[in-house]
């Protein structure tokens, strides 16, 4: 018999043949899991699928309003995650930008970060709506569905989730513009206003860092006490993060029928396609700019995935996102600070990309024709709704009644897409935060080669 060597405090449970004890396995499993967030959440993420599935219509196992009942009581934890994160994400997404504006060697740095910013949002945001535009129009994922196949009637309930996000009308194009110019800090924090919030947050970071030092010291310092105490808060919410996931999974896979997403299969396929694409140009431009494999690059980005997929929120995500960056990819915290906030709130290529994919499959169902000026119209008007979309789940769908409206395509086109857009939210709010680390990424290496000391 071979003598096992004793290790001096932690002993060895006794081998007991081929056969362990539970308690073994258990350890193991224990400690593979531990520390592993995106594991924890793989987990729960599957086990709330089955759990969701097995209760839900598909398989009738138990009765329709008990596996409500069961997928409410489930959504509990969840709930509460979202409501401490909502509590904290304005305050957070107002300090972290100013707190990054001020971490800015001086101006000039600032408007090198701010125009590598706008030029990979616009270059960005072209790709996703060209990948779009060339997927729906060769795939025409609208000719394998017809229309009438959709019980319409008796569904009006439905819109009511999206008259939850009403949008100003298409003609209100000059007041809207006037809103994105707001007057009033406090109003907009009370309301939640995150542009108007990035707006204010942009104008007092610049302020801050052309004051004197000795006048600007007090205020940032309260501000990075206030940006302190948001984060503890995340991190308590953290703690229940798996929990959370199995619940949500929980109540949307329980009221969720197998034949929807069939039905549907080819438009769902056409934007997680486009999305797939997109991630995949995401990884090129980083793999040249930051010399990081895509591999590697995914490994180090897949808790802020993982929680975007889970939470649709990219708003929610945004403290994960700023950790990832600054800890994982080894972002300055003054670009992770300013970028990844403003971009949770501004840069949604994911977004985009879905609203294009999901108008031209509602105009080939409903037979409408868009030509090349259409195409050209729904691009800017894409871009630009895309950049108004709040960061919560089921925005990208809402903001899109608007965007069907200013193009003459029946808005209850939504009611035929509305059944699975959670799995497409889920899939673009991942993608768009993708975008927000590889934006923070891109610009942290670009300004580094640039920024040659003076
Ligand atoms: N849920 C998405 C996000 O937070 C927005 C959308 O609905 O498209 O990024």
């Amino acid at each position: 018999m071979v003598q096992k060597k004793k290790v001096s405090g932690n002993p060895e449970p006794p081998e007991t043949g081929v056969l362990k004890h539970p308690k073994h396995f258990y350890g193991r499993i224990h400690i593979l899991v531990k520390n592993r967030l995106w594991l924890q959440v793989i987990i729960a993420l599957i086990l709330g699928i089955l759990a969701g599935l097995l209760i839900g219509p598909s398989f009738g196992l138990i009765d329709t309003d008990l596996s409500k009942l069961i997928g409410e009581w489930a959504s509990i934890p969840g709930i509460l995650f979202l409501k401490i994160i909502q509590i904290v994400v304005v305050p957070l997404i107002f300090v972290s930008i100013i707190i990054g504006l001020v971490g800015a060697r001086d101006l000039k740095q600032l408007k090198k970060i701010g125009l590598i910013f706008v030029v990979y949002l616009i270059f960005t945001t072209a790709i996703a709506v060209g990948i779009a535009i060339l997927l729906a129009t060769t795939i025409k994922p609208g000719l394998y569905v017809s229309a009438d196949s959709f019980d319409l009637e008796g569904n009006e309930n439905l819109s009511s989730d999206i008259s939850a996000f009403s949008m100003p009308d298409f003609k209100d194009l000059p007041s809207l513009i006037d809103s994105f110019f707001p007057t009033n800090l406090f109003g907009s924090i009370v309301h939640g206003e995150l542009l108007s919030i990035v707006f204010f947050a942009i104008i007092i970071g610049i302020s801050l860092l052309i004051l004197r030092k000795n006048k600007s010291r007090p205020l940032i310092s309260v501000l990075s006490s206030v940006q302190g105490v948001c984060m503890i808060i995340i991190k308590w919410a953290m703690l229940i993060v798996p929990i959370a996931v199995f619940g949500m999974m929980v109540k949307l896979t329980s009221g969720f029928g197998i034949s929807t997403l069939v039905g549907l299969g080819s438009y769902v396929m056409t934007v997680l396609l486009g999305l797939f694409a997109l991630i995949c140009v995401y990884l090129i431009l980083v793999f040249i700019f930051a010399k990081i494999t895509p591999l590697d690059y995914l490994k180090k980005i897949k808790d802020a995935q993982l929680l975007a997929f889970s939470t649709s929120s990219s708003a929610v995500v945004m403290p994960l996102s700023m950790k990832v960056s600054e800890e994982k990819l080894g972002v300055r915290p003054s670009i992770a600070e300013f970028i990844i906030p403003t971009g949770a709130v501004i840069n949604m290529n994911g977004t985009a990309l879905y609203q294009v994919i999901a108008i031209i499959f509602l105009a080939q169902v409903f037979g409408i024709s868009l030509g090349i000026t259409s195409l050209l119209v729904l691009s800017f008007l894409v871009i630009g709704a895309s950049i108004g979309t709040p960061s919560v789940p089921g925005a990208g769908i809402a903001v899109l009644a608007m965007i069907l409206t200013g193009l003459g395509i029946p808005t209850l086109g939504i009611i035929l897409i509305l059944g699975v857009d959670r799995i497409l939210d889920m899939s673009r709010t991942t993608v768009n935060v993708t975008g927000d680390l590889t934006a923070s990424v891109i610009i942290d290496r670009t300004i580094k080669e640039d920024a040659s000391p003076k």
